[in-house]
């Protein structure tokens, strides 16, 4: 599904010369490294602020309590995304309400929103899924009128733009993810909160740091959650490539569109007009009972590989069962954990491995 030592070979010169920096100035907490990226990390994705934490996941429950989300606070998420997006609300202590997804970009529906509110509602975390902004102007609109806070999921979609504005950018708060298989990956875990909102970015300088507003006096309880000057050092390298890597994206994905256009039972994934597409994932549909899985089976005897994110929609997942969910209860989400299957997509993947396994998958269901 990636080759991440391919993007390594790439840039080893470069991310060398920068690890070196940081052995040599001994600082590895807290430092110019991690100051530059999160200054750069704004200006790419235009928020005014950047603060660098551990994890994508502990920036999404670190942006839910400086957004004021208290234990027992109401927090709506898509039914339909990686489990972290729920595990963040479940760090602070509040509940997660599922909503259900728009079918055809995989996120979460507006109007799903609207109906499942209340006045527990606090927060609600829309998910940029596999690289597609949400329609961010109706959920905008429908926190607006709830007074709810939105903390963008922006995990999978760094570079991606909604109506011309970069995903992350829109809400009170966004989280980014560096795990190393998402678009801008670190060598390990870390993650970074964007806000244009000063008071929010101050409290999670404070709250990734024990709360401490100076050295041993801390304000308030906190965490130790912060991204490490190793980390920042090489995602600094990376950043510079970043969008030439997201137009090979986009690029292959155009090419398989190309190719897997008019399969039987086979949906390729649908960009809408407002959306700018990263493409952290190529996701098609597979329609029919059992055929997905037939259609991966196949790919692999020719050893292609593929995958599904993700099998289970989080309202039935066994951590979650006490929410008391049942399959039925959210159609779309539990259509598309059935239905999608990924295909290889990374920027190094070459044009004839494109079209292998397009070509495969094209037999898969016409055979
Ligand atoms: C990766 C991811 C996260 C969590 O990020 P980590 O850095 O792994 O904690 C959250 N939400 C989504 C949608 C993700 O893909």
């Amino acid at each position: 599904m990636l080759d991440l030592r391919a993007q390594y070979g790439a840039i080893q010169g470069e991310i060398q010369a920068a690890l070196t920096q940081v052995l040599e100035s001994q600082q590895f907490i807290l430092g110019a490294q991690g100051r530059a990226l999160e200054e750069e990390i704004a200006a790419y994705c235009g928020v005014r602020f950047a603060v660098g934490v551990a994890s994508g996941t502990d920036a999404l429950a670190l942006a839910l309590r400086a957004a004021g989300v208290c234990p027992g606070d109401h927090v709506i998420v898509p039914a339909f995304t990686f489990i972290a997006t729920a595990g963040a609300v479940m760090l602070v202590g509040a509940r997660p309400v599922f909503a259900d997804i728009e079918p055809t970009t995989f996120t979460l529906d507006p109007a799903q929103v609207a109906s499942r509110a209340t006045p527990r509602t606090k927060a609600v975390i829309p998910v940029h899924l596999y690289g597609h902004p949400a329609d961010m102007d109706p959920l905008l609109a429908v926190a607006h009128e709830r007074g709810l806070a939105v903390i963008e999921d922006n995990a999978q979609a760094i570079g991606a733009a909604y109506k011309g504005r970069r995903t992350g950018s829109f809400g009170t708060a966004a989280g980014l993810s560096f795990y190393p298989s998402k678009n801008l990956g670190g060598f390990g875990d870390g993650g970074m909160v964007l806000t244009n909102a000063e008071e929010i970015a101050e409290r999670i300088r404070r709250l990734r740091d024990h709360g401490q507003t100076r050295k041993y006096i801390s304000a308030e309880p906190g965490w130790n959650s912060r991204l490490d000057e190793l980390q920042a050092a090489v995602l600094r390298v990376k950043l510079r490539h970043l969008d030439a890597w997201t137009r090979l994206r986009q690029a292959h994905a155009a090419r398989y569109m190309e190719m897997l256009r008019d399969v039987p039972g086979m949906r390729t994934p649908t960009v809408a007009s407002w959306a700018s597409h990263v493409f952290y994932q190529y996701t098609v549909r597979i329609e029919g009972p059992g055929r997905r899985d037939a259609v991966q089976q196949y790919l692999a005897r020719q050893a292609i590989s593929s995958a599904v994110y993700y099998p289970v929609p989080l309202p039935l997942q066994p951590a979650l069962a006490s929410l008391g969910h049942r399959a039925g209860d959210f159609p779309a989400a539990e259509r598309a954990a059935s239905e999608v299957l990924s295909l290889p997509l990374y920027p190094e993947l070459a044009a004839e491995q494109i079209e292998r396994v397009a070509r495969a998958a094209r037999q898969a269901l016409s055979g």
